[in-house]
């Protein structure tokens, strides 16, 4: 559904106004000494939105759409060079329990620790994303199958021996991730529903776990 908090703007779309709004302050009745000084606000105000654009609000992380974008871009460029990529989506388990015992400021918590992990966990060069509720997406540039492993398996290790902490409470979350490294689909999108079957491989087979998708011969 679409409200006013999910309206997000276009990058392309934001450099053309940013180029509009530098056009119309050069024609500006204002003395030549101020002009710069605008500027440079609408600079840091645009810049700001530009951010905003691109980043969840709760968790910090970058956007679903910023993935979007983002994934496509390494999908075609892994393609063109072949070079190795992996993708990983992250669900957290019974996330619905959280809320429903502990509140939704709880949950809320959660997903900001959670983020925090993850983002530790990688490498600079993967990506964190939070691409939904409480599901995380992580591209891993020049990860091969084996390789994309390691850091996942980590990361539920991680989760499984990590005690989150809310008002007193202490308890336990665990993560089932889903894994893609296969290019050879037409499309990233391909690419990300190959990751999505295997998390949904992960849930069915008891959830906690890292599950490859099976590579077709
Ligand atoms: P499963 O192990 O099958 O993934 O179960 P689950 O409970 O994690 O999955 P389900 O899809 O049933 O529930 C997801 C919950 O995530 C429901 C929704 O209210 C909650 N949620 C989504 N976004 C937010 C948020 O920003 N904050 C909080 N506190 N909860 C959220
Ligand atoms: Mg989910
Ligand atoms: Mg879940």
């Amino acid at each position: 559904m679409n409200n006013l908090s999910n309206f997000e703007i276009p990058s392309d779309v934001l450099d053309e106004i940013q180029n509009n709004i530098q056009n119309i302050i050069e024609g500006f009745d204002i003395p030549e000494a101020n002009k710069m000084d605008v500027i440079k606000k609408i600079n840091f105000m645009y810049s700001q939105t530009k951010q905003m654009s691109v980043t969840d609000p709760l968790t910090k992380l970058f956007n679903r759409r910023h993935f979007e974008t983002e994934f496509e871009r390494e999908y075609k460029r892994a393609k063109r060079y072949n070079n190795d990529l992996s993708l990983a989506v992250i669900d957290i388990d019974f996330f619905k329990r959280i809320n429903d015992t502990y509140g939704h400021s709880c949950g809320d918590y959660v997903l900001k620790e959670c983020a925090y992990l993850m983002t530790q966990n990688f490498r600079q060069t993967d990506t964190v994303y939070r691409y939904g509720g409480e599901e995380f997406a992580v591209i891993l540039t020049e990860t091969a199958k084996d390789s994309a492993c390691i850091p996942l398996e980590r990361l539920r290790k991680r989760f499984e021996n990590y005690n989150f902490k809310f008002n007193g409470e202490s308890f336990k979350v665990t993560l089932s991730i889903g894994v893609s490294s296969n290019t050879a689909f037409d499309t990233y999108v391909e690419m990300f529903d190959d990751a999505d079957k295997a998390l949904y491989c992960a849930k069915n087979n008891g959830r906690n776990m890292v599950k490859q998708a099976i590579e077709k011969v």
